[in-house]
């Protein structure tokens, strides 16, 4: 591979490298994950200062150094920074939610998950405030469909009874599968039918589509209730943005 190579990517993370270099964890279609290093970023008058933020969305021009095994950024064409995001508290802690998730639980199947990250950005930042619920539940149920861990919303995973459409599902807290009601256990959650059927009518649609779709509050609050469950499990424990947004979400 040659040395100067450029991707489109979304930026995910910043650390501190150094006085005043930064950290640039983001996520490329065609690369996956890449930590890289943008030099001088954090000086006051760094060019890519602003750019290289959380968000931050376009095409990353980069220099892999084989000898010090670094990915360095010469440049960055940022074709959007979500400003609609970063002005509501309620859909930064949203958009947090997201980043993190990828963070954590990539597991390699960037073109889509990219696809999808830069499209739920893009509706939520247009979504009124009242509306994000649905944005978050189809984020992570597509996620988890692409992470290969999507439940199974039709049979009862312990006796494979098939579900008849007025039957709730019942869920372990750390588990994604999903059970009916003769094998669920007392402390386990429960998905309504209504947010059972949600899910199945909305996963095959564009996102788009699927966010015209609507559902009542009671079953929706239960989809975000297990699909977080879900992710934290997925991740084991490690999404910090959970605890952060609590009360944002
Ligand atoms: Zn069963």
């Amino acid at each position: 591979m040659s040395r100067s190579f450029h991707t489109e990517g979304i930026v995910l993370k910043n650390y501190r490298f150094g006085e005043i270099h930064k950290g640039v964890v983001f996520l490329s279609p065609r690369e996956g994950l890449v930590d890289a290093v943008a030099f001088g970023a954090y000086s006051p008058k760094g060019k890519l200062r602003s750019v290289t933020d959380p968000l931050c969305t376009g095409t990353l021009y980069l220099y892999r150094d084989p000898v010090k095994g670094l990915v360095k950024i010469t440049d960055m064409d940022c074709r959007s920074c979500f400003p609609g995001i970063r002005e509501s508290v309620r859909k930064f802690f949203h958009a947090s939610v997201f980043l993190e998730t990828v963070l954590k639980t990539f597991g390699g199947e960037g073109p889509f998950v990219y696809r999808l990250l830069v499209e739920a950005l893009t509706l939520l930042e247009a979504m009124p405030e009242e509306r994000l619920t649905e944005v978050l539940v189809q984020f992570l149920f597509r996620y988890l469909a692409y992470a290969g861990v999507a439940p199974n919303l039709e049979l009862c995973t312990t006796c494979g009874r098939e579900r008849s459409n007025r039957e709730p599902m019942y869920y372990r807290p750390g588990g994604v599968e999903l059970y009916c009601r003769e094998c669920s256990h007392p402390e386990d959650g429960v998905l309504p039918p209504g947010g059972v059927s949600y899910v199945q009518y909305t996963r095959s649609l564009p996102l788009v589509a699927a966010l015209h779709v609507r559902l009542e509050e009671t079953s929706l609050q239960a989809l975000k209730g297990y699909l977080l469950s879900c992710m934290q499990s997925l991740s084991m424990g490690s999404l910090k943005s959970l605890r952060t947004a609590e009360g944002f979400l």
